[in-house]
């Protein structure tokens, strides 16, 4: 799933509770749930290699700008102390692409990490096909944006 998809979910869990005690856990359950969906999203193609690392890099930090625009309009009058909660889960909400993201990018799958990206590559369910992969996580993000 999108980083945006990720990271609107785990925002809009930390608007609403402003408890990592809660917020945390479910950025993280949703980002496996996410992930389960069928989706499009960075990665799509490199582990078939219709796609290049250095592509898949240029899209990733794209979106992660889109990400921070998208926090920035939907969740820009929040207190400091909500933002805070806001960054805390949107960090956590994309933690195992994070983790995930040496074995990725540069080829490297560092050992201590190898049973978190294998329990993470267990939940990926991605299709290359564009509008079936991206129309329900852009459907989300306007929902997201609708109600917060
Ligand atoms: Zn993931």
């Amino acid at each position: 799933m999108l980083s945006i998809t990720h990271i609107a979910l785990g925002a809009t869990a930390a608007h609403y509770t402003q408890n990592p005690l809660i917020y945390i856990p479910i950025s993280l359950m949703g980002h496996y749930i996410g992930d389960a969906l069928l989706h499009w999203d960075c990665g799509t193609g490199l582990e078939n290699g219709s796609k290049s690392k250095r592509a898949a890099i240029l899209q990733e930090l794209f979106e992660l700008s889109l990400s921070a625009v998208f926090l920035s309009i939907v969740f820009f009058n929040q207190s400091d102390k909500q933002t805070i909660h806001i960054l805390i889960a949107s960090f956590f909400s994309i933690l195992p692409d994070l983790i995930e993201a040496p074995k990725n990018f540069l080829g490297k799958d560092l050992p201590l990490l190898k049973p978190l990206n294998t329990f993470h590559a267990k939940f990926h369910n991605s299709t290359p096909n564009m509008i079936i992969g991206f129309t329900p996580q852009l459907i989300f993000l306007f929902l997201v944006y609708l109600l917060v």
